[in-house]
């Protein structure tokens, strides 16, 4: 095959063009309508298109499928069925069905369910989720034919991300018609929210990460002074890329152009070995699916290059951590975008009533969103003073600020001029310049030039939690102001009344400024907006009859579905830091401690021996040393008591969420305490006799 990106791209991927080429006319127009506008294919027809899918799948040197599915672990699950049928005369035909292709039925007892599924139903059964086309993954264990999939318990809970996000973009699909055909618009038939994640990450040194142990179980480093040398001379943002890192960057696109992820932008970030990958935006849930692939995809490539892919929020303490901005907008399938602020004077009043459904929507729900961010690993970034801030706020920029200032301070700045068209009163609004919009960096949630770009979420998490509850609470939005729009006598004028009291209602969640600033803080506080700063305070989001309205009027989760998800935030919130915990607490006393006490004893022998051969040579410094490092290895002793009987403490606690919170209050709290005098000790320590590899040999040597 060429090395051509335009026959490299989607070489792959079982798409439509694929399709269209492999399926008898009827079958691939049948295909092509479920596809677009829902509903189920007949077996007859499965069995047509799992038959060409298998034939397909084994020229590319296929052996297997697999039902591709995001349980609640946060990352893919799959499991491997060759395409083998018994075997006669000693020989064996391919064979994949309609049935295996539809529907599966993996024994899924072992993944999270928050109690959705007892176990005497321990049966999950995957179902294919024909808007995300199959693909064939290429692997070490061979060539896989997945088809991505929905995963649900026996009763249809979902026991997946991708079943509520379905169900989100169902939601405010039909909701945005709606407000579509208010403004006249018939031709349009289907709205889809657009999502395009930013995707960072750090590469490492594959040997030097095998030498650390708090890599290797959770990710990220639990113990580290800080380098000589920060991010301080901001010369890594955009600097040149360094020759390894471009080999994997080269072979990355390469793989990911293979899965049809159109990655498209890659440049060094603000940290020491931090690097950033942006595709073009696409449908919410390829880009969920999509996103999934290109970070499974950069771990395997990283191996390749003898390097390793952290994914975590938060390697390293003191450079900045890693996100993922969800650049987020709805596009109608006539190819308009609704974020967009458009140069037509009545695409404008769209416009704006759009921008006050979402300011809204993320106003009162704006604890959803803080909960649809959390993840452990952002537990060390979100309410830290970087990335965004654990405040939600919108930022507008100041020409669409200026807009709403307007139209808040005065409701007949929006009216309507005798020609029928709208004058907003503020000449800026047709010619909002894209450029002019986004430079706060601050700003969990931005609007840029035709979207939002909400920052909040963590690297290593999925998108789909943050999308399902965007589409939702903007369904939401939508559906009121149509409940209170498609009666009304004179629609400009309610709908203009109606701009003006949202937008002066919700005006409290804009926010220009500084969102890593004190004064920030105590603003919001005084505005009454929610300042969430871990995940343990934050999942209660999820169980308020406020969540549970929202979720149950669009059908997205029930509240059994609801609370399993509480639960399991929860339960992973203490799984995680108890393995960081059990892993600080091996360190220190396999690694750490004994090091210092081989050094000290060192440092203790060159006393007596400069005090044997010169007993009258001044030793301050010998002395000082061995001081230090005893002093510091006392306290490193003392944490490391405290915390092993802690644990055992909390870990006896029977529920949950009290337990959750006792890791947070106590466990996090007496790990801090044994990770400074550790990082003090490894400030004093012989070079030459610290068993792991340093932060300036992780970052500066890549
Ligand atoms: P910015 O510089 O504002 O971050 P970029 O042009 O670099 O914007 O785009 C960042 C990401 O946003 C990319 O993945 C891009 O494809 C995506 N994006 C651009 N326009 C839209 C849109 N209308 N809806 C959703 N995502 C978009
Ligand atoms: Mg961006």
């Amino acid at each position: 095959m060429s090395n051509q990106i335009t026959d490299i791209f989607g070489s792959n991927v079982f798409s439509v063009s694929v399709m269209r080429e492999r399926l008898p006319k009827k079958v691939f127009a049948e295909v092509m309508d479920v596809m677009e506008h829902g509903g189920n294919i007949s077996m007859a027809t499965a069995d047509i298109v799992a038959n060409a899918m298998k034939d397909w799948a084994v020229e590319k040197g296929a052996t297997h499928y697999t039902h591709w599915f995001q349980p609640l672990t946060g990352i893919t699950a799959e499991k491997h069925d060759s395409f083998l049928t018994a075997p006669q005369d000693s020989k064996t035909l391919l064979q994949f069905t309609g049935k295996q292709l539809i529907m599966g039925e993996p024994d899924a007892s072992s993944f999270p369910s928050g109690g959705l599924r007892s176990t005497h139903y321990a049966r999950g059964y995957t179902a294919w989720d024909m808007t995300s086309p199959a693909f064939v993954k290429e692997m070490s264990c061979g060539t896989i034919l997945c088809i991505p999939t929905i995963f649900v318990s026996y009763h249809g809970e979902a026991l997946d991300k991708k079943t509520p996000l379905l169900r989100s973009m169902q939601a405010v699909d039909s909701q945005a018609l709606r407000i579509l055909r208010l403004f006249g618009n018939t031709q349009a038939r289907k709205v889809t929210p657009s999502v395009g994640p930013e995707q960072e990450y750090f590469l490492v040194d594959r040997e030097k990460y095998l030498k650390r142990r708090d890599l290797i179980y959770c990710g990220r480093t639990l113990f580290g002074a800080p380098a000589p040398k920060g991010q301080e001379l901001d010369d890594q943002y955009f600097g040149v890329i360094r020759p390894r890192v471009g080999e994997f960057m080269a072979d990355l696109n390469q793989e990911l152009w293979k899965l049809g992820i159109p990655a498209t932008t890659q440049h060094n970030e603000v940290a020491p070995a931090q690097h950033e990958l942006a595709p073009i935006y696409t449908t919410c849930n390829l880009a969920v699916d999509q996103n999934q692939l290109t970070m499974e995809t950069m771990k395997r490539v990283a191996t390749r290059h003898g390097l390793v892919c952290l994914l975590h929020e938060k390697p390293f303490a003191g450079v900045n951590g890693s996100g993922k901005h969800n650049n987020w907008s709805l596009t109608t399938d006539t190819g308009e975008n609704l974020l967009d602020p458009g140069d037509t004077p009545n695409e404008n009043l769209q416009f704006l009533l759009v921008l006050s459904c979402i300011m809204k929507a993320v106003d009162e729900h704006a604890d959803l969103l803080r909960c649809a961010a959390s993840c452990v690993g952002n537990e060390q970034r979100l309410g830290g003073q970087e990335a965004p801030p654990a405040i939600i706020s919108i930022f507008l920029g100041d020409q669409l600020d200026d807009v709403v200032e307007q139209i808040v301070a005065n409701a007949e700045s929006i009216k309507l001029l005798a020609s029928g068209k709208l004058d907003s009163g503020v000449s800026t609004v047709p010619v909002l310049n894209k450029d002019g919009t986004d430079r706060n960096r601050t700003s969990p949630f931005a609007f840029t030039g035709n979207k939002f770009e909400f920052r909040m979420v963590g690297s290593s998490d999925s998108i789909a939690e943050a999308n399902v509850v965007l589409n939702a609470i903007v369904a939401e939005a939508f559906s009121q102001a149509a409940d209170q729009l498609e009666g009304a006598e004179d629609f400009h004028a309610a709908c203009s009344k109606l701009i003006h009291d949202w937008m002066t209602q919700h005006q409290r969640i804009v926010f220009n400024g500084d969102g890593y600033s004190e004064a920030w803080a105590a603003e919001a506080a005084r505005r009454g907006l929610p300042n969430i700063t871990s995940l343990v305070d934050a999942v209660p989001a999820l169980l308020t009859d406020q969540a549970e309205a929202l979720f149950r009027q669009f059908g997205i989760y029930t509240k059994s579905e609801l609370e399993a998800r509480a639960e399991i935030m929860y339960e992973t919130y203490v799984k995680v830091v108890k393995i960081e915990a059990n892993t600080m607490i091996h360190m220190a006393s396999k690694h750490f401690i004994p090091t210092a006490v081989t050094y000290a004893a060192r440092v203790g022998d060159a006393i007596s021996s400069v005090v044997t051969a010169c007993p009258e040579a001044d030793l301050s410094v010998q002395r000082k040393l061995l001081h230090q490092v005893s002093s510091y290895l006392e306290d490193a002793a003392a944490a490391l008591e405290q915390l092993k009987p802690l644990m055992d403490r909390v870990d006896s606690i029977q529920d949950i969420k009290e337990m959750a919170h006792a890791y947070h209050d106590a466990v996090v709290p007496a790990m801090d305490a044994l990770r400074h005098p550790v990082d003090e000790l490894e400030l004093l320590v012989d070079k030459d006799l610290w068993p792991v590899p340093t932060y300036g040999d992780l970052m500066f040597e890549v």
